[in-house]
Order: structure tokens, then C-alpha cells, then sequence
């Protein structure tokens, strides 16, 4: 079985994608991470850029410079676009791959996958997990996580689908607004529905 786990910025997709790897003795993927990679110089996803933009974003020495194009994906949407243009085929084929992979090994995957429906590759995995924690809640843990200011958090929150929107999707939902131990529980929960095959509540 594949599960994707998504939410708002700091609602703790981290979290509890690795609690619940844990938990089904899953493999763990984190769609952000692959991105991430995908950008590291010779991988493809460097390459492709490399075609559309040139050495625009790159540091002298050849790699990417990451704050620079990320100031260019808030300043401008057609950058942001192209970017993701280039970047999520990949990692949605990545990912495809990993789970075949899975498969084949007798595993089931878990992905951390922030936009999930924005991107809309709910179809691809068999349950939808939303992690729910309240915008201010959310707020001041990331500010304690990032450092960033509430109108960074705002910033980034905007190009967002809204958490209550997400929840509208879900499968199951996870309320992170508690301790760590109550997730735990409710991960807990979830996985024990999912053995009896039922379709968790
Ligand atoms: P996301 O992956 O959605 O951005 P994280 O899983 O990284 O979110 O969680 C955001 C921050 O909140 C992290 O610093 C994490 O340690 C903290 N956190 C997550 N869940 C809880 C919780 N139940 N109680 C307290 N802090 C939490």
C-alpha cells in the first residue's frame, strides 16, 4: 500500500510520515527532499533547468544558488511555474518507481507529499492522510522551527491550498495539535483500521 501525508507548512507532514513509516514498517519518501535532489548538479532536474534558465541561479562554482532562486519563485509565478514544470514529472515518476520497488520487496511507502492536491496527485496513492494543526499553532512552530517571520510564513501559506480545503480530501485526518504521544495514538489507530481493512475514521 502507498499513503501520501500532506497538510499546511509546519502542520507536521514531517512528523508524522515518519511516525507512521515507523509504525507500518514502511519505506519513507519526502517529495520536498527528492526536489531537493532533483537540483543538485548532473541529477536531471539540474539539467533540465539548466536548459530553460541558463546560469541565471548558479554560484560561481557551478551549483545552484538556492536563496537567490527562491526569492525568484516568490517574486515571480512564471518562474515558479517553469520550475515546477521541470520538477514534478520527476519526482512523481521517483516516486512511482520507489513504490513499484516496494512492491516488489513486499513494503508499503509512505510520502510526505506538502502539495499533494494543489498538484493533484491524490489518484496516485491508495490513502490521503491530512495533517491538521490550527494557522497559529502552525505559525509559532515553524517560527521556532525556520526562524521565519509570520509574514514569511503568511507568504509561503498563500500559495497554499487552505488546510480546511485540504481536509475536504482526506481519507483520514490526524489532529497534531496535541502532545506527540496523541499522534502517536492516532497514527496508531489508523494503522489498525488499515490491518482490519477498513477505511480508517
Ligand atoms: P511540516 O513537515 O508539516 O512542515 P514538521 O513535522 O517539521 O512540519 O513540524 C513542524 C515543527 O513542529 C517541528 O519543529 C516539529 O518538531 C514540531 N512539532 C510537530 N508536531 C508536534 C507536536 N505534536 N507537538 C509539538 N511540536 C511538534
Amino acid at each position: 500500500m502507498n499513503v501520501a501525508v500532506t497538510g499546511g507548512l509546519g502542520s507536521g507532514k514531517s512528523t508524522v510520515s515518519k511516525i507512521l513509516a515507523v509504525a507500518m514498517s514502511a519505506e519513507h519518501l519526502d517529495t520536498d527532499q527528492l526536489c531537493r535532489q532533483q537540483m543538485q548538479r548532473g541529477n536531471p532536474g539540474f539539467n533540465a533547468f539548466l536548459q530553460v534558465f541558463g546560469n541565471r541561479y548558479l554560484l560561481d562554482d557551478g551549483s545552484l544558488n538556492r536563496q537567490l532562486l527562491r526569492q525568484a519563485v516568490f517574486a515571480d509565478s512564471g518562474v515558479k511555474n517553469e520550475l515546477e514544470a521541470i520538477l514534478h514529472p520527476l519526482v512523481r515518476k521517483q516516486v512511482a518507481e520507489y513504490y513499484t520497488h516496494c512492491c516488489t520487496v513486499g513494503k508499503s511507502l509512505v510520502v510526505e507529499v506538502p502539495l499533494l492536491f494543489e498538484v493533484g496527485w491524490q489518484k496516485d496513492f491508495a490513502m490521503c492522510v491530512v495533517v491538521y494543526v490550527p494557522e497559529e499553532l502552525c505559525f509559532s512552530r515553524v517560527a521556532v522551527r525556520d526562524g521565519f517571520s509570520v509574514s514569511e510564513i503568511q507568504r509561503v501559506c498563500a500559495t497554499q491550498l487552505p488546510l480546511s480545503e485540504k481536509l475536504k480530501f482526506a481519507h483520514f485526518v490526524i489532529d497534531n495539535s496535541g502532545t506527540f504521544v496523541s499522534t502517536v495514538q492516532q497514527v496508531a489507530w489508523f494503522k489498525k483500521n488499515l490491518q482490519a481493512g477498513q477505511q480508517p475514521k
